[in-house]
């Protein structure tokens, strides 16, 4: 979601006659678009603005700026902070006012804010700009009502509301004219979409009709409203992809009502089957977080056990870090101690790699259709690479494939992070 934020950042300030740099050193302003989920990309923030402040030296003229969760979660001790001297503060319903924000900074010398929550605002009337080239994100609802007791994005990206279909498919028409091949849905909880008597399956199965994208992907739902219809329609249709992350966050039942995840363990594991049942070559991810405060070793065990269970194709795990603000943060302070989150992370990790590992070399000998990426910079530059339906890198053995094209690819090795192939 932040990606996509950031997107429709560079478009407005472009239409306000901004110029992006790619050099950060040459910027006049640098912007962070921030994330308040976890403890670690806080202190990542503040890392990055010392950082910025010390290069450029104490006498530099450059502003900078904090947007998002971060900045509507910490607002007042992010400006008060001396050391971090932020010009300017807007939250994820205020990016229009930015150059508004940013000339007031720079005309006053005052630090400019606005955090305010919208119960309206999606940004419809805003095209991003992208540079992605293969997939666009497109963010079809905003904000979240659920309230899960860790999560501040009730807090900071307020109430959910939704974008029409209208709205949504003319962005996918003219992304598809533009040369793009897959979209991806996205929401904080994007199966909430409603608009009018329009659900989220009904925008989707829209939205794939769309000629000229291959591809349609979304994320992420949350477990307690996965409809049929979605999954029916999932399993029909060729262009949806096969892949869905079903954040668990834990399996034991007094941890996840403590959560109010209001599913229990026997629910979540029961849709699991169901959409294994109804899409069996499904890939299925999911998030977990350890060391809830007064989770215990067996609570623990219980979250463990049902990740085996369900065999996810990976699992994106963190130790719980109290976000201010949460209803947690208010109500549970018995943390779990830090040795101990440790070690629960590192034997989930290990227990989830091998799944990891094992489902990936399942798929050696099988035959998929790969839609090429740019490769990303920590991959060999002489190999082209791509993903399957399911959402699994794929690494080619040739170079020769332009990026947006579609290639069958023979599996031919799996390592616990992506697959080999060579094509056809
Ligand atoms: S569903 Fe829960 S975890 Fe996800 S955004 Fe909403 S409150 Fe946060």
């Amino acid at each position: 979601m932040n990606e996509y934020d950031s997107e429709l950042v560079r478009s407005i300030l472009i239409k306000e006659n901004y110029e992006f740099v790619t050099d950060e050193l040459k910027a006049d302003i640098v912007l962070l678009n921030t994330c308040a989920v976890r403890e670690h990309a806080h202190r990542r923030v503040y890392g990055r603005v010392h950082n910025i402040r010390h290069e450029r030296g104490k006498d530099s003229l450059v502003m900078i700026g904090i947007l998002g969760c971060m900045a509507t979660n910490l607002r007042q001790s992010l400006l008060e902070d001396r050391s971090l001297k932020i010009d300017f503060i807007a939250g994820p319903d205020s990016y229009k006012r930015l150059g508004q924000l940013i000339r007031e900074a720079a005309d006053n010398g005052q630090k400019a804010y606005d955090v305010t929550l919208s119960e309206f605002e999606t940004y419809s009337d805003i095209t991003p700009n992208r540079t992605d080239g293969v997939n666009a994100w497109i963010a079809v609802m905003r904000g979240c009502d659920n309230f899960c007791t860790f999560c501040v994005v009730p807090y900071t990206r307020g109430r959910e509301r939704s974008r029409s279909p209208e709205n949504v498919l003319k962005e996918v028409r003219q992304l598809a004219c533009e040369g793009f091949k897959q979209v991806t849905l996205l929401g904080q909880n994007v199966n909430s979409y409603r608009y009018e008597n329009h659900d989220f399956a009904y925008l989707m199965d829209e939205v794939s009709r769309v000629e000229g994208i291959e591809r349609v992907r979304f994320t992420s739902p949350h477990p307690k409203d996965f409809p049929d219809r979605l999954l029916d329609l999932m399993a029909a249709n060729p262009k949806i992809c096969k892949h869905v992350h079903l954040p668990l966050q834990a399996a034991n039942n007094r941890v996840l009502n403590l959560m109010n995840r209001t599913y229990t363990k026997g629910e979540y594991l029961k849709l699991v089957n169901k959409i294994r049942s109804k899409i069996p070559n499904i890939t299925l991810t999911t998030d977990i977080i350890v060391g809830f405060p007064t989770e215990t070793d067996a609570e623990f065990e219980e979250t463990l056990q049902a990740v085996i269970h369900a065999q996810f194709d990976s699992a994106f795990s963190f130790k719980y870090s109290e976000r201010q603000g949460t209803i947690a943060a208010k109500k549970y302070p018995d943390q779990v101690p830090e040795t101990v989150k440790t070690d629960r992370i590192l034997r989930l990790n290990k227990v989830q790699n091998e799944i990891t590992y094992k489902k990936n070399r399942a798929h050696i000998g099988q035959v998929f259709e790969i839609l090429i990426e740019p490769t990303p910079q920590d991959k060999p530059s002489h190999h082209s690479v791509g993903r399957t339906g399911g959402n699994k890198l794929v690494i080619l053995s040739k170079k020769d494939y332009k990026i947006g094209e579609t290639v069958q690819v023979m599996i031919t090795d799996a390592t616990p992070h992506a697959l080999k192939g060579h094509p056809l």
